[in-house]
This record gives C-alpha cells, structure tokens and sequence, in this order.
C-alpha cells in the first residue's frame, strides 16, 4: 500500500479535500483516537468514486464515518483513508410525506424538518447524535423503533460497480444493524411519514429527550450505549446490578446516570475504555451468564 501515492491522486481530485495524519479525537463524539494516514471528504459523487478508486489503486484501506458517535478510534489511530462525505450529500428534499436526505445530513436536522413539516414517524430518533448515512448504517432508534421502519428507499455507492438503490422493504433492519454490504457507502434515503400535527409530533418529541436527559450524562463525552441489550434485558439495569456505576480505568468512566454509557471523563485513552469495557463485560458474564456484545464500532484495532 502506497498512502503518499494516494494522497498526491487524491489531491489531484477536484470535491475533495484531504487531510493527512488527522486525529481521530476530532472525528468522534468519544474524542478519543490517534491519527488516520487520511481523512477525507468527499463534496461530490464524482470525486467519490475517483477517490475510491485511487485508494483501490493504492491498496489503501478505507472506512466511511458520519459524525463518529459510534466508534471507539485506537489510540494507535488507522491505517488507513476515513471517509466522510460532504456538501453533495448533505441535502433535504420534501415532497408531502415523503423526504429524501443526504447521507451527510445530520439526524437531528432531519428529525427536526420532520417535525415543522408536521410529519411523524422519526420521533424514536430524537435526540441522536450523528448523519443520516450513519442512522441508516446503524439502524438507529430505541429499543421499540427505528429508523428503518420508515425507510423507503436507499441510494448507495458501490466501488467499482456504480449506485445501487434499495427498496427499504428489500432490506434487513435488524438491532443497530441493517443488511446493507459493509464495503458500499450510503449516499440517501427516502423516508416515507405520516401526516400528524405539530403537536403530537413534538410532544412525543419532548417525552424522549426528557427521559434521555433523565437517564443519560448529556454533554459528556461518549458513544451512547457501549453495549447491545441481551434479549429482552436491559443492559443498563444488568450492568447497575453489578455494582458497575462509578468504576474508573484511567479517564474512562462508568456514568453514575447510566451503567451502559462510558464517559471519555478526563482524557481517556481507548484502551482505558477497553478496559472498563472487559470488566463491565466479566462482571454480566459471571454473575449472569450472559456474553454482552459491544454497540459501539472499533476502528483501528485490527492487527
Ligand atoms: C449521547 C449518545 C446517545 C446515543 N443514543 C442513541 C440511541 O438512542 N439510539 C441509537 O440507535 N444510537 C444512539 N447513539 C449512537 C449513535 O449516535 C448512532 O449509532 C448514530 O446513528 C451513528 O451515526 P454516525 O453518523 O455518528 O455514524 P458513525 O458513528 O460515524 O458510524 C457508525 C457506523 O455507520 C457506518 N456509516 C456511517 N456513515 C455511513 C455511510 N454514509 N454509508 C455506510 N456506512 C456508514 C460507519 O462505517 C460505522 O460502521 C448515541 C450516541 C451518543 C453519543
């Protein structure tokens, strides 16, 4: 793999702009993270797809990130190019019930649109940080609705071959996952809403984010949930029985509002939120039995 081969083509590009050595503690809400050999951002599907394919050429590995809040970046950073895309991507259309956004668009602009267009459906995604290609991605929503339940369709690159386009009913939503293929980028989705009133949409609305402010260290530095809930079970209330609130590796900290949220709280390393992941991790497995299974994303612990 040559990066600096890659850096010189990708430069030559026009849309997009490339960074290199970017530290990764800019690119997640965790702020943790060492540098990525480039970070770059793709302004149009043009220079998307050459980007692609000199990083192909150049045997430079890459990943696609929206707003990082849900990635845990190595200390040691990645080898490798982190995507992003940027203003192409970045836009909103209505049209009646139905609105189509960009990947880049950020979920809160879109849960807020749907909200002044009195359209419901995305109240289960008020108050989640991060873009629409990200949400999409993840599946994101709470623990009795998500995003992809109102999915019509989505846009995705695939390298090498061109845009592919999803019946959002042709695609498998499951618990922050959906089937999309990893090695495609999202670049839009159609949403399909119902018409309803301001105000039933915003009072649904202001009971979410109320209960999240109730439950959640709002303003620190994290991912969200670090773990999947097992089942039926709440992770939080299983992590609370182990006594875990409180417990600190390093700036790594267990929230006193919620066991599942680690809170980067004075300058954590990824490693101390490894470690505080291990023993959240042990402590369900022995006292429970059960194998919690991370949330949050790891980049650039590979190898
Ligand atoms: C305080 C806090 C609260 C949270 N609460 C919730 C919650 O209630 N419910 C919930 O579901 N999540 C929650 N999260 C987690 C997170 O916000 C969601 O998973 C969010 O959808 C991730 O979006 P992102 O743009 O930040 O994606 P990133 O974190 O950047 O990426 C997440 C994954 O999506 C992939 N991805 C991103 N963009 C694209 C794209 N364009 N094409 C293909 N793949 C892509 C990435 O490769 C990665 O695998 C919370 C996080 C925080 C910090």
């Amino acid at each position: 793999m040559s990066v600096r081969k890659a850096v010189m083509a990708l430069k030559a590009l026009e849309g997009a702009e490339v960074i290199e050595d970017a530290p990764l503690s800019q690119c997640t809400t965790y702020r943790i993270g060492g540098p990525a050999d480039i970070l770059l951002t793709v302004h149009t599907y043009a220079a998307l797809v050459g980007s692609l394919r000199a990083l192909a050429q150049e045997e430079v590995p890459w990943v696609v990130l929206g707003k990082g809040s849900n990635i845990l970046a190595a200390d040691t950073g990645y080898r490798g190019c982190v995507v992003r895309l940027g203003r192409e991507f970045s836009k909103i259309s209505v049209d009646g019930d139905v609105i189509t956004a960009g990947s880049a668009v950020m979920l809160t602009k879109l849960v807020n649109e749907t909200l002044s267009r009195e359209l419901s459906g995305l109240e289960c995604c008020a108050g989640i940080p991060g873009t629409v290609g990200g949400a999409i991605s993840m599946d994101a929503g709470s623990r009795h609705q998500w995003i992809g339940r109102v999915v019509r369709d989505v846009v995705a690159y695939r390298p090498g071959s061109g845009m592919v386009r999803y019946l959002g009913s042709d695609i498998e939503w499951g618990y922050r996952w959906c089937s999309i293929p990893r090695n495609e980028i999202i670049l839009e989705a159609t949403l399909q809403l119902t018409p309803s009133t301001k105000q039933a949409v915003a009072d649904e609305m202001n009971r979410r984010m109320a209960r999240r402010r109730a439950t959640q260290p709002i303003g620190k530095p994290c991912c969200g949930s670090v773990f999947k809930n097992p089942g039926d079970r709440s992770v939080g209330a299983l992590l609370d029985s182990c006594g875990l609130k409180g417990l600190r590796v390093g700036g790594a900290l267990v929230s006193q509002k919620h066991a599942n949220f680690v809170v980067n709280d004075n300058r954590a390393t990824a490693i101390d939120v490894v470690q505080v992941m291990n023993h959240m991790h042990d402590a369900v497995q022995e006292r429970y039995g059960i194998d919690l299974v991370p949330e949050v994303k790891f980049l650039g612990f590979e190898g």
